[in-house]
This record gives C-alpha cells, structure tokens and sequence, in this order.
C-alpha cells in the first residue's frame, strides 16, 4: 500500500466552488487536498466555455471562464492545496478515527477529517462510442479519448472519429507522424474551426489523410485489446473495414454523477441534499457546494458557490480544531494570507 495523502480537508472537484472552498478553508488554517477527473482545473469554466464571458459574478462586469479559473487559483495558491488531478474519486468511507478515507481511480488513499463535495454534475468523462468489446481495447489503450503525447503514435494506423476542433486538430498533427490518418465523420461539414478544416481537406486531396464521409464507427476487430480493423457503416448499411492500431474517438465530454451516487448520501434527482446552513450533507463531515448541492432556493450559479464554500468551511472548522473557538475575522484583518 501507498502511503496515504493527508489533509485536512479533501476537496472532490477542482470547478470554481472547489477551488474557493480550498481559499475559505485555508483562511481558517485547513489545509486541502483537491481531486479532480479532469487533467486541468476549472471544471465546466475551463472544459465547456473557457473564451465565454461570464457576467454575473460580483466586481467583474465580464470575465471568460479560463480567466476566473486562473483568478481563483492565484486566490487559493498561498494555501499550497495537494492537487490531484486525473483521477476521479471512487470510493469515500470512514476511517474509524472520526476522519474520512477516500480511494482515487488511481488507487490512492486520501485521508480527510472532512470532506467537501464540489463534484457539480459529476465527473467529467469523454462520451464513448456503443461498439461491442470496447472495454478490452481501452484497457490496451488501442481505443483512446485523448492524446497526452503524439510520438505514442507515430508509424501506426490511426482511426479519428468526430467532427469538432480535436478530431480535425489531432488529424492535422498525427498525419506527420501516423503510418495513416483516417477521419470518420457522419456528415461533411465539421463543426470546427474553418482555417483548421480547410487545412485538413487540402492534406485529403494531396493523399495525406483518408476522410471516410458519411461513415459512422460500426465495429471493432481485433484480439486481446489489440486493434486490428475499425468497421465503418453509413446509414444506408454500406460497410468498409478500415486497417488500424489506434482509434481515437473525439466526440466530446459528458457528465455523469457515477460513484457519488453509491456514497449513501441524501438525494434528490442527482442533486445531494444538504442542510443550507452548514452545507451538510446526510452524512456528518461530509459537505457539498456548488451545483451538485440542492436545497430550497438554491441557485445555481458560480457566486452562490462560493458563499457555500465560506459557509462550509466555518462549519468544518470545529471538526478540525475542536474545542477552538473561531474568532470571526474579515480577510483584512488577516492581512495577505500566509498559509
Ligand atoms: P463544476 O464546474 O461542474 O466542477 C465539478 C468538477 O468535479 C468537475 O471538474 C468534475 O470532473 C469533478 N468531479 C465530479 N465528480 C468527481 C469525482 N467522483 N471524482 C473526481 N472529480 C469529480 N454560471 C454562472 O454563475 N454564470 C454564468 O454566466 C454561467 N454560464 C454558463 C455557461 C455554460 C455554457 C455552462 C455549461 C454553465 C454556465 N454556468 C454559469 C454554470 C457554472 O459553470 C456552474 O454553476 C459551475 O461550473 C459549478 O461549479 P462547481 O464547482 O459546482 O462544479
């Protein structure tokens, strides 16, 4: 076993209420471990809409959603939060000592005395196409909803399936290193950027890339996780079997609430439920903020998030300094936070 990785508060999601829990937190001297599925922070600020101005939160009469991330991590970064990042959080139990232990996807142990749930609409995952065996092949990593580095690539058969920025971004990279490209798309028109797009249809007249249009992904062949032919079908049935190592298949981000819902928490429609005033969950210790958390007249809106964050963490505080009387203080007093 690994050592567990302790804090004093756990923090699961890295969106803007989780990381302003991890600000609120830390201005009460409670240190936090922040977990997230995604690679980057942000949650739906960051992954869906990071050039959209958002218009509603106080003293920014509009800041896009990459730009408040960044505020909110400068905000937190003096309280040195344990990011965890790309793992998603699958199991949350006591610990038999009051504290809580969590388990990450990656197999880690995380050890808490309190816990924030700041999951939103649950854990951010790609949207995987409905082919028969796909589980083997993505356990191989023959079948991927992500490139971390494309040298993993070169000299193979790739397979691009969708038709945003990240099929057609990936076809115009991987062309140079890949055996071949192939882009299966169920329409002609790409919903991606026009430059990009052009780009991608003059590399297909010049033998570059294979666009496979109208095709849709049918099938896979291959054995023990190793891919060796991506089926494709039109609507009207017409099959072509394409040879390939790799597919990478871009057909976005979904959410889906997944292991929270197993936690035996109160809940209402995918929502967990929770005492407005502490943020409290049906669970002692356990608090959840953000959209995830529902209560009557709850909004569900960033800056409602973030007074749920300073609630919660006021109401953790004792749990983490028993006996302590917390003295109400206004972030000028304090001064420049030192962590
Ligand atoms: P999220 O931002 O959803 O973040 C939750 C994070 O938790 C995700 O990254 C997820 O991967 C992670 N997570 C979930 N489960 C797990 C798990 N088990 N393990 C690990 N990680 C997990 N709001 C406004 O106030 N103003 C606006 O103008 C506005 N415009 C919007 C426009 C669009 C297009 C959209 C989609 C939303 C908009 N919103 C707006 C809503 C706003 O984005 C949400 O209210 C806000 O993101 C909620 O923040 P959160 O931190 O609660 O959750």
């Amino acid at each position: 076993h690994e050592a567990a990785i302790t804090a004093d508060v756990a923090v699961i999601g890295a969106g803007p209420t989780g990381l302003f829990a991890v600000f609120e937190c830390g201005m009460l001297r409670m240190k936090c471990v922040v977990i997230d599925t995604l690679e980057a922070i942000g949650g739906q600020c960051a992954a869906l809409y990071p050039e959209k101005p958002i218009y509603d939160i106080p003293a920014h009469p509009a800041i896009a959603g990459a730009e408040l991330i960044a505020r909110l991590e400068e905000q937190a970064q003096p309280f040195a939060p344990i990011y965890l990042m790309g793992r998603r959080v699958d199991a949350l139990a006591e610990d038999g000592e009051g504290g809580f232990v969590l388990r990450t996807s990656q197999g880690e142990q995380v050890r808490a005395k309190a816990v924030i749930i700041a999951a939103g609409a649950g854990a951010f995952g790609p949207n995987r196409p409905p082919l028969a065996g796909l589980e083997a092949f993505e356990a191989t990593g023959a079948v991927r909803y992500m490139v971390s580095r494309r040298e993993e690539l070169r000299g193979k058969r790739v397979v691009i399936a969708g038709g945003g920025d990240s099929a057609v971004d990936w076809a115009l990279s991987l062309k140079d290193v890949a055996a071949r490209v192939t882009v299966v798309h169920r329409r002609p028109k790409f919903r991606a950027a026009p430059e990009s797009v052009a780009q991608m249809e003059a590399a297909a007249e010049r033998g570059e890339i294979d666009l496979a249009i109208p095709y849709q992904l049918h099938g896979l062949e291959g054995a023990e996780g190793e891919l060796d032919h991506v089926v494709l079908a039109t609507l009207k049935g017409e099959e072509r079997r394409v040879p390939a190592d790799h597919l990478l298949a871009f057909f976005g981000l979904s959410m889906e609430l997944g292991p929270i819902a197993e936690w035996g928490l109160g809940l209402e429609r995918s929502h967990i439920t929770v005492n407005p005033a502490t943020l409290e969950t049906s669970r002692p210790g356990i608090h959840a903020i953000g959209d995830i958390a529902t209560y009557p007249g709850k909004l569900k809106l960033i800056l409602q998030g973030f007074s749920e964050a300073a609630m919660a963490a006021h109401a953790i505080h004792p749990r983490i300094f028993p006996g302590e009387a917390l003295h109400f203080e206004y972030s000028t007093s304090k001064g420049v936070p030192l962590g």
